[in-house]
């Protein structure tokens, strides 16, 4: 849980309903009533639309028409992109005159790709398919005609409606519809209530036949007194059982989405976790508009309510825009005063940027234009070293301790800073409102939240490239693997093979062999290759006469050597015997062939 330490006991309004008071909590001077005077105006068209392809969390969408093309108003011209993402239409008919870089409004003075119509003046729409209920439509229909809308929460966090809607169904019994709006001059929301009520409880409608939501809890704060009357006067009849529209003391940031879960139930918001986890959506009172609009009109996010407001304005009020126009064109319609204005800021005095200049558009998220003097709203002084006064602390809504944060990010402790829930933290500036050494702790907050997300984001593509690397060697692995079995069971196959060559040889030796012996009992006299055919007795006779030639030869060289050469007596010898050994193996043959003879 996220701990509400010094969380309020329950308390009651002045008509009895029940609410709980933040921890912290600030109330700045609200500046609202300047903006309000006017009804809502429609802006009129201007000749040039500039539409970035990221106004939303998640994946840029992708353009789908080319330069020189034309196209009709509420046309898509970019689809979404992964399951996060949002498409963008066309904001009035004309021609696409380029799709380029172009600055957008961003913090950080990003550039991204935009696309950039040049208005033909008809705003001409594309062919439309009204519904006139939601009855007679499958749910997976109706999501999908959200998701082609290009609807995101118009509150500021630009969150896909379509993916927020498909969250699970089954546990969730409660919606919120966030009317809080408690940023200081923004009235953009205050103004829907209160002059499009009806259109706020059309798309209730919308996510009630999706859920079936057991209550359904309005939230505005008592600063709001025509809005909150317009609400409940505007509650559809089926509904009446079920919605309560809520109101409770001016605070900021009461508008955060488990603060304001807080205020209204008492329950909170696991650390890390989302309203669903404990049965709750919560939607914008502006994005519950635009889903009417998508669903029963087929009109996809082509507008928004943006207040143009500040001392620098001549008439500040809440312009019905179309997403694109650039900013310089709003400013041009409000009056603004050129050399009054000391800073242009998208977004209220508390979580707003100042932007760099106007030539930028307007986006889905830009719920205000707040262009103060200088004596208005000043610029925050230098920083100066914290005096640990705790006001901070006091101030969170969230019970950080963001002091502590800010030396943790500082030092680049960023484990230790999660470890102090830095990712509760809303970016809501209330600690920085009350410290007097004017530092701008959300500065810090948002630096370390960048860093350590880079960090995620680096981690798990090193461990995605882990993981193809160990697929990658698994595989090599298996594929030797399989090689290495093919060339044993080869191996084996060959060793198979040559062993019953090996028989089939040996098995034609034994008949050869056979044969042989089968030849030999046919014609046992007849002499065999091995056996020398015998010598007749008269070569016999010649050879043993010839014998005993030499070996008297040989008898006289021994007697010789004998008497003279001594050295040679031994091979003499030798030779006299074996002579002497033949003439008596030639004399027993003859002695055998005469015998036979
Ligand atoms: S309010 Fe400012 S000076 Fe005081 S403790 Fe917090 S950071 Fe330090
Ligand atoms: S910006 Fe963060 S730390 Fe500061 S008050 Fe808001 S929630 Fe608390």
């Amino acid at each position: 849980m996220w701990g509400f330490t010094r969380a309020g006991k329950p308390r009651k309004n002045g008509e009895g309903q029940t609410y709980w008071t933040l921890p912290g909590s600030v109330h700045p001077p609200e500046n609202k009533t300047q903006s309000l005077v006017n009804a809502i105006q429609a802006m009129p068209l201007v000749r040039e639309y500039v539409v970035p392809l990221n106004q939303h969390i998640g994946a840029f969408a992708l353009p789908c028409v080319d330069v020189g093309q034309h196209v009709l108003k509420g046309e898509l011209i970019a689809e979404a992109a992964g399951f996060i993402s949002a498409p963008a239409h066309a904001p009035t008919s004309g021609e696409v005159i380029a799709i380029e870089e172009r600055q957008v409004p961003h913090a950080s003075g990003l550039t991204t790709s935009c696309i950039i119509i040049r208005a033909d003046g008809k705003d001409q729409w594309r062919p439309r398919e009204p519904w006139d209920d939601l009855q007679s439509h499958r749910v997976a229909d109706i999501l999908a005609r959200v998701q082609r809308s290009g609807v995101t929460g118009l509150g500021g966090a630009s969150f896909p409606t379509a993916v927020k809607l498909s969250s699970d169904r089954d546990h969730i019994d409660t919606l919120i519809v966030n009317g809080t709006e408690c940023e200081p001059y923004i009235t953009a929301d205050h103004s829907l209530m209160r002059e499009r009520a009806a259109a706020v409880y059309a798309g209730i409608n919308v996510v009630d036949h999706l859920y079936h939501f057991n209550r359904i809890l309005v939230a505005i704060e008592d600063n709001k007194p025509d809005a909150i009357v317009a609400m409940r006067q505007a509650i559809p009849d089926h509904l009446k059982e079920r919605v309560e529209v809520r109101t409770f003391p001016t605070r900021y940031p009461s508008g955060g989405e488990k603060q304001l879960i807080y205020i209204l139930t008492g329950r909170e918001v696991p650390s890390g976790g989302l309203p669903l986890d404990i049965g709750m959506l919560c939607h914008n009172v502006g994005t519950l508009a635009a889903l009417s609009d998508a669903v029963f009109h087929d009109e996809p996010l082509l507008r928004r309510i943006t207040t143009v407001t500040g001392e620098a304005v001549a008439r500040p009020g809440n312009y019905d825009t179309l997403i694109g126009t650039p900013m310089r064109e709003l400013c041009r319609v409000a009056g603004v005063n050129t050399d009054k204005a000391d800073r242009v800021i998208m977004g209220g005095p508390m979580m707003g940027f100042a932007l760099p200049h106007t030539d930028l558009p307007v986006v889905k998220a830009t719920n205000c234009l707040l262009i103060p003097t200088g004596t208005e709203l000043p610029l925050p002084g230098v920083a100066q070293p914290c005096i640990r006064c705790g006001l901070c602390e006091q101030a969170c809504p969230a019970s950080l301790l963001p002091q502590q944060l800010m030396w943790f990010a500082q030092a680049k402790e960023l484990d230790k800073a999660e470890d102090h829930r830095l990712f509760d933290c809303i970016e809501c500036g209330a600690c920085a409102y009350v410290c007097p050494s004017n530092i701008p702790l959300v500065q810090y907050y948002r630096a370390a939240k960048g860093q350590i997300r880079q960090e995620q984001a680096e981690h798990k593509q090193a461990e995605r490239a882990r993981v193809r690397f160990e697929a990658r060697q698994a595989r090599l692995d298996r594929e030797a693997a399989e090689k290495e079995a093919k060339r044993q069971e080869r191996a084996a196959a060959a060793a198979r093979a040559n062993a019953a060559k090996l028989a089939a040889a040996a098995s034609d030796s034994t008949d050869v062999s056979d044969a042989v012996e089968r030849a030999k009992s046919k014609h046992p006299d007849k002499p065999t290759a091995a056996t020398p055919p015998a010598l007749t007795t008269e070569q016999l006779t010649a050879k043993l006469s010839n014998l005993t030639g030499r070996v008297a030869k040989a008898e006289s060289k021994l007697a010789e050597a004998r008497a003279d050469a001594p050295e040679q007596v031994k091979a003499l010898e030798t030779t006299v015997n074996k002579l002497q050994e033949q003439i008596k193996k030639v004399q027993a043959d003859l002695a055998r062939a005469e015998e036979q003879n």
